[in-house]
């Protein structure tokens, strides 16, 4: 049932009024009621691309982090990869000093506004919140993350206080950056404060990796993206797009002809993984990595003005249950199909995206399908996509995930007419750079192989986020960068 943000303010204002000022005991902190995220009506938001959590107000940030127990060991800090101390921001933003909550995030994290929004909250500071576990719900955990992005959201409403760094006296150093994701941008933002000069190199026309050619703009504004490569440029990191390292230019001509001093490579996971199933050639076939980067890099929902050509799918299925598969299931819900039905081999317990982003995906008219799974797609005399064949599954025993495992059912086979099917079962990392790269050690899944401080087998050649994870999240890709360009400074200090 969708709250309209009235009513929930009118709520917060009456509730803050009676607790402001007051000392409250655990108890009474535990009573206060969990901030609902305002939103647009899911009627509404399924047919714009508009961002669908309009984020909280004062009133609502104050009274939600005023539910902080401000436990002395705080383990919601130990389940926060890169350390925030959550205590502390949360207690700050319950005075309202919101200006110094926002101080102690940045001690530990460089993109707020970003992580506040998409960070997977619930399996990590909100997982351990004793608040969650007294009233035995993740869900009634404080509710960092919101906080986080409005103390950020704050700032830049207001003009973004500290948006501009000053540029630091120049070491005469030079470090080049491949990729524009998270983590080259925490790598090169600490490089350029300590003066070194940085070259961010990126495959596509605009950078942002992944939190601009992936998250859509109903979940990540791109403006928010925009405005953190606008502050690495302020900072004087020089960006140049359009620049394959490995085709335009081989890295290792970067550290010998072009004199760069250390190199940090962040080109994250982007190749997408097919089922290997017949008919994954047909048109109207996708990796939702091609469509959900034609819709937002490219702006093919923005028909008005861009030239981009999208398939005008109506019945969509989507193949997959993790964020891509949601984000690609809800792009195709706004770029106006009839129905979409996402299909996914295992149980709802195991579904590996965001609880959020799975009920947002379900108010908005998703249709599930779980356990079962797609075997074979079907095409037309035109070799174009007219149905799918799908299985039914039950679960077995953990697999090495610990997960249970999808046991097939046998003769449970049934079809469905679809002309669009969405391929969102993972990404591995994209081979290209690492194959040009002779000498970079990278293990049996193409991911580059580093210790401790980031550094590969290369001389001076560091790499971080999903290329050396495999996919996984915006705050580990940060935290990677942050360790990696801790490494450089201390290198380029020695020489
Ligand atoms: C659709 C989608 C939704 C997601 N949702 C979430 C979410 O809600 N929460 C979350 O925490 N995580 C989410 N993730 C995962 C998260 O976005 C990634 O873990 C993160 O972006 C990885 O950061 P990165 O810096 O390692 O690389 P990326 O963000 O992948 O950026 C790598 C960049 O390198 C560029 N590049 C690649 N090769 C080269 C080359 N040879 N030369 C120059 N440039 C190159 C690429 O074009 C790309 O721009 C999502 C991922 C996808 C795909």
């Amino acid at each position: 049932m969708h709250t309209s943000p009235e009513t929930l303010q009118a709520a917060a204002v009456e509730t803050l009024a009676r607790l402001d000022g007051k000392t409250l005991s655990p108890k009474e902190r535990a009573a206060i009621p969990p901030q609902e995220m305002p939103s647009q009506d899911p009627r509404v938001r399924r047919g714009n691309m508009d961002e669908v959590a309009t984020g909280y107000t004062p009133e609502m940030a104050r009274l939600e982090a005023m539910r902080c127990l401000q436990c002395k060991n705080a383990p919601c800090r130990a389940g926060c990869p890169v350390n925030i101390d959550i205590p502390r921001f949360l207690g700050a933003s319950a005075e309202g000093r919101f200006d110094d909550a926002l101080a102690t995030i940045r001690e530990a994290s460089i993109l707020p506004a970003i992580c506040g929004r998409v960070c997977p909250q619930e399996t990590q500071c909100q997982q351990t919140c004793t608040l969650g576990k007294m009233l035995k719900d993740v869900n009634k955990s404080v509710a960092i993350g919101r906080v986080e992005r409005f103390v950020a959201d704050r700032e830049l409403s207001l003009g973004g206080r500290d948006s501009v760094e000053p540029r630091v006296k120049s070491t005469g150093r030079r470090v080049a950056v491949i990729g524009s994701g998270p983590a080259s941008i925490t790598v090169a933002a600490d490089v350029a404060r300590e003066g070194h000069a940085v070259t961010l190199y990126e495959a596509f026309h605009k950078p942002g990796g992944v939190l601009v050619y992936g998250i859509p703009e109903f979940r990540l504004p791109k403006k928010i993206v925009a405005d953190e490569i606008d502050k690495l440029r302020g900072m004087g990191v020089e960006i140049i797009p359009n620049f394959v390292v490995g085709r335009t230019r081989k890295l290792q001509d970067l550290l010998d002809k072009d004199n760069f001093d250390a190199v940090f490579i962040g080109t994250g996971a982007g190749l997408p993984k097919f089922m290997d199933i017949p008919g994954e050639n047909l048109v109207g076939v996708f990796s939702a990595n091609e469509y959900l980067t034609r819709s937002n890099l490219m702006k093919a929902y923005d028909t008005a003005n861009a030239h981009t050509p999208l398939l005008r799918a109506k019945k969509v299925a989507v193949l997959g249950g993790g964020n891509v598969a949601m984000d690609a299931a809800r792009t195709a819900l706004r770029l106006g199909a009839e129905e979409v039905h996402l299909i996914y081999r295992r149980s709802m317990a195991e579904i590996p995206a965001r609880a959020e982003e799975v009920a947002h995906a379900q108010e908005e008219g998703v249709v599930f399908h779980i356990l079962e799974n797609a075997v074979k797609i079907l095409g037309d005399e035109n070799g174009c996509v007219n149905a799918i064949e799908c299985l039914r599954y039950e679960l077995g025993e953990p697999d090495a995930s610990g997960r249970r495992s999808p046991v097939p059912i046998k003769g449970s086979e049934f079809t469905f007419e679809v002309d669009t099917v969405i391929v969102a079962i993972g990404n591995e990392s994209n081979p290209l750079l690492t194959h040009a790269t002779p000498g970079l050690a990278t293990d049996r899944h193409g991911h580059i192989i580093v210790d401790e401080n980031c550094k590969t087998s290369l001389d001076r050649v560091y790499a971080g986020g999903d290329i050396v994870l495999g996919a996984a999240t915006v705050i580990l890709a940060m935290g990677e960068g942050r360790r990696a360009a801790a490494a450089i400074n201390r290198l380029l200090e020695k020489q």
